[in-house]
């Protein structure tokens, strides 16, 4: 019999690794693998810290999943959520039928978009959102006399997303091998990473460069047949790839030259992320749509959807009927009361300004400092997200073979001294919450140089360096 919740939370470390091991199936986890070793259970959290169920502190440098924006612990959004929840748990908006809170919200993000949004189709993740994207682009040119405009074209390494739609718009390949995927009328192009495509280029000229492979894209599938281009202002999962400043313009260029729909997925940029409400605006694009999720409620509680142009808008409203697309908790009350008291928060705290003229440019500076060390081959931030590219010889930017699995081992020395920070492949990134300090800088900053330090003295001992 299962045991009453009071005796539950006084489970040792051991039993909830068991009971988790026994039926939690994790997301993008190998469960056998980590069935073996046990899950770390986080029991709490305030402002930037979490504590492990071994009382362990932790400086959370990823923002729990690139989410967590106003920091953990923010009664305005409990109060919000429990006033809800008493007032009005749940109803729908399929039926001629609306909530106030879903409805305060839709005004508050046009408020805080940039000028041309002015509508939002709700959702409950950004998965949905992009899924949402797909149908709601295609459905946009068959409403203008236009079906044969279908393919959507998105880059390699990008991230959209889970769902069927999600993965084959995200260009990651590991997961379209399990499942068939990408779905029809969906291409890639390179993503803009310099390391990878630009060595030998000045970055402002590759900037252009890997702008133009859309061009190329777009006269290779024939302009009458491209929907829309969708891309992340600034990559996330794919290991914060900040793009030249000259990429994104000529991204805006080239959408326009072919009238082609831009979609920025804003999910991990938006609110606030990059020093701006969206990443957009610091990168230099005019979307007409946009997918949020994550900060938009500071992953409190699920929520996500798209922020509509009146380009587009226009014509689903005067000439779309009816959009044959939506989910149970497009509008959640709940949720859309969650969102209202974060988005007032972020702008009772000024956290876009914080982001944009102080703690931003003081990561900048702090991060740089990291490039004198020997492991870093690069150090460069957006806002409050940064990577460090680690390398073998940062005089040539030799790369680790990748069986080494250099980043694995740093992120073990970052989990080991009560640091999160993520690796994917050979860059260390962060995304810590928008309240952050100055002082809370500095005490992420040393935690880095001595998880650095402790790869290194690794590396050297294993004979890789
Ligand atoms: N787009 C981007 C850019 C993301 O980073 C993510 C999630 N990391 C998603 C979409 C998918 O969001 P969700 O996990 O809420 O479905």
């Amino acid at each position: 019999q299962a045991p009453a919740l009071a005796q539950k939370a006084q489970r040792s470390t051991r039993e909830w690794q068991q009971a988790d091991a026994a039926h939690f199936l994790h997301p993008f986890t190998d469960s056998k693998a980590l069935a073996a070793k046990g899950s770390r259970i986080i029991t709490k959290a305030e402002n930037i810290y979490l504590w492990d169920s071994e009382g362990h502190k932790i400086l959370d440098a990823m923002s729990g999943l690139w989410c967590v924006n106003v920091g953990y612990g923010q009664p305005s959004l409990v109060e919000a959520a429990t006033r809800q929840l008493q007032q009005l748990p749940f109803y729908n908006a399929f039926f001629q039928t609306a909530t106030p809170p879903a409805i305060e919200l839709a005004e508050l993000l046009a408020e805080v978009s940039p000028p041309q949004f002015q509508h939002v189709f709700f959702a409950g993740s950004g998965s949905e959102g992009n899924d949402t994207v797909v149908r709601m682009v295609r459905h946009y040119w068959a409403s203008l006399g236009q079906p044969e405009r279908q393919v959507i074209i998105s880059r390699e390494n990008a991230y959209h997303g889970s769902t069927m739609a999600g993965a084959s718009l995200g260009g990651m390949r590991y997961m379209h091998a399990q499942g068939g995927l990408p779905i029809p009328g969906i291409t890639h192009i390179p993503q803009p990473y310099w390391v990878e495509h630009g060595q030998g280029m000045d970055k402002d000229t590759f900037g252009k460069v890997a702008a133009g492979w859309l061009e190329a894209k777009i006269l290779e599938v024939g302009p009458e047949k491209v929907a829309a281009f969708i891309g992340e202002p600034v990559q996330g999962a794919g290991g914060v790839i900040i793009p030249p400043a000259t990429y994104w313009p000529e991204i805006q260029r080239i959408c326009d030259k072919y009238g082609i729909l831009l979609v920025s997925d804003e999910v991990i940029c938006g609110f606030g992320r990059t020093g701006a409400w969206f990443g957009c605006e610091t990168q230099g694009s005019r979307p007409d749509l946009m997918t949020f999720a994550k900060g938009v409620t500071s992953g409190y509680i699920p929520l996500g959807g798209v922020m509509v142009s009146e380009r587009v808008a226009k014509v689903l409203i005067e000439q779309g009927g009816e959009f044959e697309h939506g989910f149970t908790y497009s509008g959640h009350p709940v949720a859309a009361a969650v969102a209202v008291a974060n988005i007032r928060l972020i702008q009772k705290l000024r956290l876009v300004e914080h982001v944009r003229d102080d703690v931003g440019p003081y990561l900048a500076q702090q991060f740089a400092t990291l490039k004198d060390h020997p492991l870093v081959g690069d150090a460069e931030t957006c806002g409050l997200m940064g990577a460090l590219l680690l390398v073998k010889d940062p005089a040539t930017l030799t790369p680790f073979p990748a069986e080494l699995e250099i980043g694995m081992v740093c992120r073990g020395h970052c989990f080991g001294n009560g640091l999160i920070m993520r690796a994917v492949g050979n860059r260390m990134i962060i995304a810590p919450p928008l309240v952050m300090t100055r002082a809370q800088v500095d005490e992420m900053m040393a935690l880095i140089r001595r998880c650095l330090d402790l790869t290194l003295a690794d590396a050297r001992s294993k004979g890789w360096l």
